[in-house]
Parts: C-alpha cells; sequence; structure tokens
C-alpha cells in the first residue's frame, strides 16, 4: 500500500489455494474484494489492501451452491432451518427439492425465501399438498396433481421456480407412477423447466424410469442403497450411461437414506460422478448422518471424487442447472458477488453413510464465509461431541 493513496481494495484473501471451476483456475492466487464485488483474481494483490485475511494451507472456493435441501422450515416436518443448516455452513444459494406444492408456496415464498439472506429457489412439488409430513404420501390422492396450479404458480414466480418434482416411491405415488410421472413430466414441458424425480423404493427397475426422462432433467439418490439403483453388481447400469449420454443429471442427494457408500464407491470407480453434488439436507439429517453440503463433498472425495470435480458439482454446476450461474453464483469472476467460501481440511474423523457404515476421512471445514463480502458468523460441525 502507498502510504499517500488510499488502498485500491477493502479485502483481500491471500495466499490460499483458488479452485474456481467455471473459470479453470486452481493455483495459489490472491481475491480481492470491494464492497459486495469481486475485484480481480491474481497475484500480488494484498499489498494494495485494506484488510487482508491469510488463507495459506486452505482452498478459496466459491460460495457453495446446494442443488437438494429441504427448508420450509416451520409448515414441513423435513424442514430445516435454511441459514443455519446451509449459509453458516458455506453455502450462499439452495434449491429446495419439492417441500413446497402448489398450495404452500406462497407461504414458501414468505417464510423461506424473502427473509433468507441466501438466494433460495425450488423444484415445486407436483402435489399442491408438497411434502408436509413424509408418514402420508403427497400423491396417495392423485388429484393433488392439479397441473394447472403447478403451472400457474411457477408463471407467477419465475425468479424463485426452476423446476418440479415428483418423488416416485411406492409409498408416495402407488401403483399410479407412469401416470403421474407421464402427467408430471408433460407440465414441466408446458412450463418448459426440468422434472427432478426422486429414486430409490420406486416399485418397477430404474431403467423403466429413465425411459420417460428428457435431458435437463434430474435424477436424485444417485447412491442411494435402496433397490432399484444404478448398479448392476458392481458395474453402473447401461440404461443409466445412455440417460446421462442424452443429458439426463444425477443428483448425489444424500439424505436420510439414501446414500451407500459401496454403491457411491462402485459407481465412482467407473467414473460416475454426480452432476450435482446435493446433500438433500432436511430436519431428519441436518444433526447426522448428513450434517451439511460440506460434510457430503468429503465424503464423496474420500470415496475417490477428485477435490476440483467435487467442488464443480457444489458450485458451477448446480448454479446452471438453477438459473443461478446469470446472476454470478457458483464462481469466482472479477465484476460478480463476493460470495466466497475458504475452507480447510480437518484431521480425519468418523463419516457415516445412510445405512450406518462408516469411513475415516479427513473433513471439509470453513474457515470464513463471505456472503456479498461480508463476513457471515459461521457454526461448528454438528458432528461434534457436545463440549
Ligand atoms: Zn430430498
Amino acid at each position: 500500500m502507498t502510504t499517500a493513496n488510499k488502498p485500491v481494495y477493502d479485502h483481500v484473501l491471500t495466499g490460499g489455494t483458488v479452485i474456481d471451476p467455471a473459470s479453470g483456475v486452481n493455483a495459489v492466487l490472491d481475491v480481492a474484494i470491494n464492497g459486495a464485488t469481486i475485484a480481480a483474481v491474481g497475484s500480488g494483490l494484498a499489498e494494495d489492501a485494506a484488510k487482508v485475511t491469510d488463507c495459506a494451507g486452505r482452498w478459496v472456493l466459491p460460495g457453495l451452491v446446494e442443488g437438494h435441501t429441504h427448508i420450509f422450515q416451520h409448515v414441513s416436518k423435513v424442514g430445516a432451518p435454511p441459514d443455519e443448516a446451509h449459509l453458516r455452513r458455506g453455502v450462499v444459494a439452495a434449491a429446495d427439492a419439492g417441500t413446497a406444492g402448489a398450495s404452500t408456496f406462497a407461504a414458501f415464498r414468505k417464510l423461506i425465501v424473502e427473509p433468507s439472506p441466501m438466494r433460495i429457489v425450488n423444484f415445486l412439488n407436483v402435489s399442491v399438498l408438497g411434502l408436509i409430513d413424509f408418514r402420508f404420501g403427497e400423491l396417495m390422492n392423485p388429484d393433488t396433481l392439479v397441473v394447472d396450479d403447478a403451472l400457474a404458480t411457477a408463471a407467477a414466480n419465475p425468479d424463485v421456480v426452476r423446476g418440479f418434482k415428483i418423488r416416485l416411491s411406492e409409498d408416495v405415488v402407488g401403483e399410479q407412477w407412469q401416470t403421474l410421472l407421464k402427467k408430471s413430466l408433460n407440465l414441466a414441458e408446458q412450463a418448459g423447466l426440468p422434472l427432478m424425480i426422486h429414486i430409490g423404493e420406486t416399485s418397477e427397475p430404474l431403467p423403466i424410469v429413465l425411459d420417460h426422462l428428457r435431458p435437463g432433467d434430474i435424477v436424485a439418490h444417485c447412491y442411494t442403497g435402496k433397490p432399484h439403483g444404478i448398479l448392476d453388481g458392481d458395474q453402473v447400469l447401461p440404461a443409466v450411461m445412455a440417460a446421462r449420454e442424452r443429458g439426463v443429471l444425477f443428483d448425489s442427494a444424500h439424505g436420510k437414506s439414501n446414500l451407500s457408500f459401496e454403491v457411491a464407491r462402485r459407481a465412482i470407480a467407473q467414473g460416475f460422478y454426480p452432476d450435482v453434488l446435493g446433500s438433500d439436507t432436511s430436519a431428519r439429517n441436518w444433526h447426522g448422518p448428513v450434517f451439511d453440503l460440506l460434510t457430503s463433498m468429503s465424503k464423496l472425495i474420500a470415496l475417490g471424487v477428485p477435490l476440483t470435480e467435487a467442488v464443480a458439482r457444489a458450485t458451477v454446476r448446480p448454479a446452471e442447472v438453477l438459473g443461478l450461474a446469470v446472476e454470478g453464483y457458483g464462481r469466482l469472476e472479477p465484476g460478480g458477488p463476493a460470495h466466497v467460501t475458504v475452507v480447510e481440511e480437518t484431521a480425519e474423523c468418523v463419516l457415516p453413510d445412510a445405512a450406518g457404515n462408516t469411513i475415516t476421512a479427513p473433513r471439509l471445514e470453513p474457515t470464513l464465509v463471505l456472503h456479498d463480502g461480508a463476513a457471515v458468523e459461521t457454526v461448528p460441525w454438528r458432528g461434534l461431541p457436545a463440549a
């Protein structure tokens, strides 16, 4: 800093390894911030800064984007608190995956989307009821799939509704899954939006379901250990590879009961990484086994997904899928919003999957979270023993 002049930058994060898959950057660089905006990414920027944060030995990532969560707190039994579960653990944008339906969307908007500093979008449940209480499948009465209501809600809320969601478990759709799926795909087509489907406990094998899907549609829970998953023995099903080939997307969506380390390990060994690395956080799992998005990333990294690939799938890829890349989410771009998540690797710890199996691996832990350039108060990992 020259003594006569004002510093050029408000804040510079220096010495960390910047991983920004959107621009291909993976190098020790400085990130300079002015106000709520990223001013520059480069070398030697700390000399011109009013404030410097040493990030040596850490990774400097774009603010994380959660592609699959349940945050309709106070209304749905599965709703986790949005900011506590996500923002304070390094996530700056999140997509709720079908907790709200057309009849509850106004409350979702008012109670969740508007008060949160995070950018929140959703996949609207095709049932007008949404996922209020997991004990009662929202499509057991198939008349709750009201096409006109879903379309009207999506049309009136294009800033939030970025797709539709149908859970295809037998206890949600009963015997009528094909009829309900076709109706859902039809309405998604009319709205020009993707459909996310939930697998694990479908009544028929996955290839039969995949046959229906269009490029851009999303299969949640790709590493589920429940029946009718993506594997045949050790191998990823040819129908799954073919679906990916034609543009169907796969979301890891860990959840309370849908990540099997065994399935994930085998699929990852064949290079089958999720397109979207979602945690499927909910009130049922945010104190374990999911905890948060960074912990879901840590598990898949431990099972063989390279760090940069995991980061891409929790930043720029979901931002693109959710239409948030145009708002600057998921990347560290000069001129873009200063959403930054700095992480360090912890010592090895025990991490569970959804079936109670464990691995021992290091974990990614946020040390600094910037939202619009301002530091967010983080909270400790919820897997730590009570003090
Ligand atoms: Zn979910």
